[in-house]
C-alpha cells in the first residue's frame, strides 16, 4: 500500500513526492520531475522485466470498463454493405489481442537471448504517436491529441469509419458496431460504430494519478515521464543491457517506448501478427508522405462539416425533448 501510494504520489506531488519515491527504494519515478503539462509524456517499457503475469491488463479492463461500449441490437443494415460489422459484445473477455473490450494485451515472442532460448513478454496497446496519423487524418475530427501527447478517440463524434485503423502503422483502434452518433444520424449510409482504443488513462493522468496499467505492474516495466528523459533512459538501460530500442523514431516518433535485450526485427518474426495483433514494423512517418498531407488537407473541411452536422442533430435532439 505505502508503495502505490509512493508511485501514486509521483505524477501529484512532483519533484517533492518524487524525491520520496527515491527514498522509498521505487525505482522509475525517482529519476523524473513534475511533468508539464504542455510538453509531451512518454512510457518507457522495459521488456525483459515483464514476467507476463497479466496484472496490467486486468488493471486496465477495471479502470475503464465504464468506457466500453454497449450496442443497441438488432444492428441497423449498412449501405453500402462492405461498412461490416463488428461485434465483440458477446466476446469481451479476449484477451489475447486488441478489441473494442481490451486495450492491451500480452504478446509472447520465443527468442535466445545470450544463447539461452527465452520467452519474452511484451505488453502492447497504443503507441501515442508524436504526430498520430489516426488524430491528423480522422474526417470527422473524432480523434484528439491532448498537449502532453496522449492521442484518444471521442466515442461521441466518432463514426467508425476506421480511417485511424487503416493509417495507424500497428492496427491499433478497433471498431464497435450499434454504438455512437451513427445511429442517429446516419444509420445506413457511413461509419458503422464506434472505435477504442488505449486513451492512457487520460483522466488519471490529469487527476495527477500513474495509468492503472503502470501502477498494476508487480515489475515495474513501464516508467513515465517527459519524452525527452523517457528516450534518454531508454538509451541508457539498452546500453546496460547491450539491447535495443523501438518507438522513438518509428512513424516519425511515439510515446511509448521499448526497450529490449534482442533486435525487434527478430521479435517481429516471432510474435503472431494479424488483426488486432500488431507486429513491431519499420513504421516509415506516414505524415511526413505529401500524399497524406495533401489528403489531411482535403479532408479538413469534412470535420467542420461533421461539427455542424453535430450541432444540427444536438439542437434537434433538443427540440424533441422539449
Ligand atoms: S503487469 Fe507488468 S509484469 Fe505483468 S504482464 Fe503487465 S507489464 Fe508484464
Ligand atoms: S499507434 Fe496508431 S492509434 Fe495510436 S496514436 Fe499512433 S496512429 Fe494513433
Ligand atoms: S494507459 Fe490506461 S487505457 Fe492505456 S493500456 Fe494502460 S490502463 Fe489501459
Amino acid at each position: 500500500m505505502g508503495q502505490q501510494i509512493s508511485r501514486r504520489a509521483f505524477l501529484k506531488g512532483g519533484l517533492a513526492a518524487a524525491a520520496g519515491a527515491a527514498a522509498t527504494g521505487i525505482p522509475g519515478s525517482e529519476a523524473l520531475a513534475k511533468p508539464d503539462e504542455t510538453k509531451q509524456l512518454a512510457t518507457l517499457l522495459d521488456i525483459s522485466k515483464c514476467i507476463g503475469c497479466g496484472e496490467c491488463v486486468a488493471a486496465c479492463s477495471e479502470a475503464n470498463a465504464d468506457k466500453y461500449p454497449n450496442p443497441q441490437k438488432p444492428f441497423p443494415k449498412m449501405y453500402p454493405p462492405r461498412a461490416k460489422v463488428s461485434d465483440w459484445s458477446d466476446k469481451q473477455d479476449v484477451d489475447d489481442r486488441l478489441t473494442p473490450y481490451n486495450w492491451l494485451f500480452i504478446q509472447n515472442a520465443s527468442v535466445e537471448v545470450n544463447g539461452e532460448e527465452t520467452e519474452l513478454t511484451i505488453p502492447r496497446r497504443c503507441m501515442h504517436c508524436v504526430n498520430p496519423p489516426c488524430v491528423k487524418l480522422c474526417p470527422w475530427g473524432a480523434a484528439k491529441q491532448q498537449d502532453n501527447g496522449i492521442s484518444r478517440i471521442d466515442p461521441n463524434i466518432c463514426l467508425g469509419g476506421s480511417k485511424c485503423n487503416k493509417v495507424c502503422p500497428w492496427d491499433i483502434p478497433q471498431r464497435q458496431t450499434g454504438v455512437g452518433l451513427y445511429l442517429d444520424v446516419l444509420p445506413n449510409f457511413a461509419g458503422n460504430g464506434v472505435m477504442f482504443k488505449c486513451d492512457r488513462c487520460y483522466k488519471r493522468v490529469a487527476d495527477g494519478d500513474l495509468p492503472a496499467c503502470i501502477e498494476a505492474c508487480p515489475e515495474e516495466v513501464q516508467t513515465i515521464g517527459p519524452r525527452e528523459e523517457i528516450i534518454k533512459k531508454a538509451h541508457a538501460l539498452a546500453r546496460q543491457i547491450n539491447g535495443y530500442v523501438y518507438g522513438e523514431t518509428e512513424n516519425g516518433g511515439t510515446n511509448t517506448i521499448y526497450v529490449s535485450p534482442v533486435p525487434f526485427e527478430e521479435i517481429n518474426q516471432a510474435i503472431e501478427k494479424g488483426k488486432g495483433k500488431p507486429g513491431f514494423p519499420e513504421a516509415r512517418d506516414t505524415m511526413a508522405d505529401a500524399n497524406n498531407l495533401a489528403a489531411a488537407m482535403v479532408i479538413a473541411p469534412l470535420a467542420g462539416l461533421a461539427a455542424a452536422a453535430r450541432k444540427a442533430y444536438n439542437y434537434t435532439k433538443k427540440e424533441r425533448l422539449q
